[in-house]
């Protein structure tokens, strides 16, 4: 697809599958947010930048009442704020039967608190590799952390997506 591909929405709760075990926590974006894109972006991994909103979802305005609070206000302070570089897969849901596309966002920034409820905003920059099957959770954890590398490596290019393809130096450098 066209480079830049923007996506934004809620953050939802997904399967728990303990993604925060492999060390990589992935925030699920809603199956609304890529639906536009169905046709255009395959399945794979992906690199770019994302950034937490300082808003909630429906429930907090609920309660609010007729004395709003400025959203800032609402926390101390925006503890999630911030842009930062991320790695993101795009797959095919088992849940409902692989025919559902499921976007799910690694921010390479360490956050003092999940954030659920809360709007993720993404731009895609490049491509980094598709999806495979793994016989092993330790290749998979390989995988994830050379992508994070090449993610990195990637958005502090001139050309970023040059680099997608040279896993190998980017790894090392
Ligand atoms: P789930 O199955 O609900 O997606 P995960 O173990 O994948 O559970 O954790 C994802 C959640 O972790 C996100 O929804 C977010 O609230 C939180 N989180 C904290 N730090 C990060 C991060 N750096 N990148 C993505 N999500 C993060
Ligand atoms: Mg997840």
């Amino acid at each position: 697809p066209p480079f830049p591909v923007y996506l934004d929405g809620w953050v939802t709760r997904g399967f728990g599958r303990g993604s925060k075990d492999l060390g990589c926590p992935t925030a699920n974006l809603p199956d609304s947010s890529i639906a536009p894109y169905a046709e255009t972006l395959s399945t794979g991994v992906y690199f770019g930048f994302a950034r937490v909103l300082d808003q909630r979802s429906a429930t907090r305005s609920s309660t609010t009442s007729a004395f709003p609070t400025s959203s800032s206000s609402n926390d101390s302070k925006n503890e999630h704020d911030g842009v930062f570089p991320m790695v993101m897969s795009i797959g095919w849901n088992p849940f409902y039967n692989n025919d559902t596309r499921t976007a799910e966002v690694h921010v390479l920034h360490t956050y003092p608190s999940d954030f659920y409820g809360k709007q993720l905003r993404v731009v895609m920059l490049g491509f980094i590799r598709p999806e495979y099957n793994y016989g092993s959770m330790d290749a998979l954890i390989a995988d994830i952390n050379t992508d994070k590398l090449v993610a990195l490596n990637s958005v502090s290019s001139p050309n970023p997506s040059a680099s997608s393809t040279t896993t190998e130096t980017t790894a090392a450098a």
